[in-house]
């Protein structure tokens, strides 16, 4: 009985996260979560809800008032063509980004529908696709590129089983961003091809290099795309789990609707309210949490550059809050085994550096021999966690770039 299920991977970065609760003042570079606190207009407006008694059932789809202020983020930010006094309705608000994307894989496809993904890709993107009995076919993302596709390898990657394209920019791991000519392409192989699109923009507030455009606004877009978006990293709300979907054709709308009844009734009535907070009150954070973010990225890579012979490189991310870094397997410890060169590496640096980290595999085949590491913790955190390495690898002679000491 279900035993399709038995075939969907638990992803890895669970067992990382039971192997660091055996170590001692760990350095948590391995979670995606901001170190930041959520703003205080989102604080006060939970404190009101609890107050106000705001403690019963709601609406399925979400408070009016928080639909409707998402409906005009949806225009007035994304461009999407939204009337907020009149499409209030397309808006699904979901226990977070992880929800919104269960809710669609399940509204949209049959089994054995097959879904172009990137890989490496943040797991539970293959996960919800198989939970769905749907096929994730992975095409790489390329280093060399700005960790973006080849549009030439997504287009051969289409069968006649292709039923959606699921595109996240920013993406988690690799923090590439595509262009708006990567969107307007990826927009036409869709039309041409018949497709949906699923657009994971979780990470639509962290773009350091370039501007984030959202593949629903290109035009008529909107009609075949469903856009994913998360409070977490806007708001630093990752334990509040708010999230919301934007769906324009009625039929797949009524579709994710009932997903959403049966796996949640309502979401969380307070957490909404708190998203009222967010939405109504100051948008200074999100700009503090960028500037704050870009700074900690440089820190983490002047880091990473001192260690002596390029144990680790990579170049700096446009976007996310991830720095996912090729390993030099000539630094790889242990005698070579079974076990990936992505998770020996992890192993070592939890048990010997109390560093957390991802091994890159967890996010695709293409993502062997990198790891992953966050640097959305606080400034402290980080500098621990290159001290760290330092005394693992050392430093490389002279300054700057390293090639000093192997
Ligand atoms: N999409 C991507 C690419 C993510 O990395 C995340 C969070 N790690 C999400 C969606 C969803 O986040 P949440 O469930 O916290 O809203």
């Amino acid at each position: 009985m279900a035993s399709y299920l038995d075939s969907v991977p638990f992803s890895g970065i669970i067992r990382i996260r039971d192997m660091m609760y055996s170590v001692k003042d760990p350095f948590r570079l391995d979670q995606g979560d901001v170190s930041f606190d959520a703003p205080a207009s989102v604080k006060s407006a939970m404190r009101r809800a609890i107050e106000e008694n705001k403690t019963h059932y709601l609406q399925t789809t979400g408070v009016p008032r928080l639909r409707e202020l998402i409906a005009a983020k949806l225009r007035d930010k994304n461009q999407i063509p939204i009337e907020p006094d009149n499409d209030v309705e397309h808006v699904l608000v979901t226990n977070g980004g992880i929800h919104g994307l269960y809710i669609i894989c399940r509204a949209l496809l049959e089994p054995g529908d097959e879904v172009i993904i990137p890989d490496p890709e943040w797991p539970p993107a293959a996960g919800n696709i198989l939970a769905a009995k749907g096929v994730p076919i992975p095409v790489p993302l390329h280093e060399a590129k700005g960790w973006r596709w080849d549009l030439d390898e997504v287009e051969s990657a289409i069968t006649p089983k292709t039923r959606v394209l699921y595109v996240n920019s920013p993406s988690n791991p690799t923090g590439g961003v595509l262009s708006r000519a990567d969107l307007e392409r990826l927009a036409a192989i869709a039309n041409a091809r018949d497709l949906w699109v699923i657009s994971d923009e979780a990470y639509e507030d962290v773009v350091f290099d370039g501007e984030h455009v959202s593949i629903a606004s290109l035009p008529g877009m909107y009609e075949r795309t469903i856009p994913l978006y998360t409070f977490s990293k806007s708001y630093a709300m990752t334990g509040l789990r708010l999230g919301y979907v934007a769906i324009k054709d009625p039929k797949i709308r009524d579709r994710a609707k009932k997903i959403l009844f049966y796996t949640a009734s309502n979401i969380a009535s307070v957490v909404q309210f708190g998203g009222i907070g967010a939405l109504e009150g100051p948008q200074d954070c999100i700009e503090e949490f960028r500037t704050e973010l870009r700074a900690r990225r440089d820190l983490f890579y002047r880091g990473i550059d001192e260690l002596s012979g390029d144990v680790l490189s990579g170049a700096p991310p446009a976007g996310a809050f991830y720095a996912f870094l090729r390993i030099d397997p000539r630094w790889t410890p242990g005698a070579p085994s079974t076990t990936s060169l992505s998770w020996r590496m992890t192993e070592y640096l939890i048990k010997h550096g109390r560093i957390g980290c991802v091994p890159g595999v967890d996010f695709g085949a293409n993502g062997e021999g990198y790891l992953r590491f966050c640097f959305a913790r606080d400034r402290k955190e980080l500098t621990g966690a290159i001290e760290s390495m330092k005394t693992l690898f050392g430093v490389a002679v002279g300054a700057g770039k390293a090639g000093g000491a192997g």
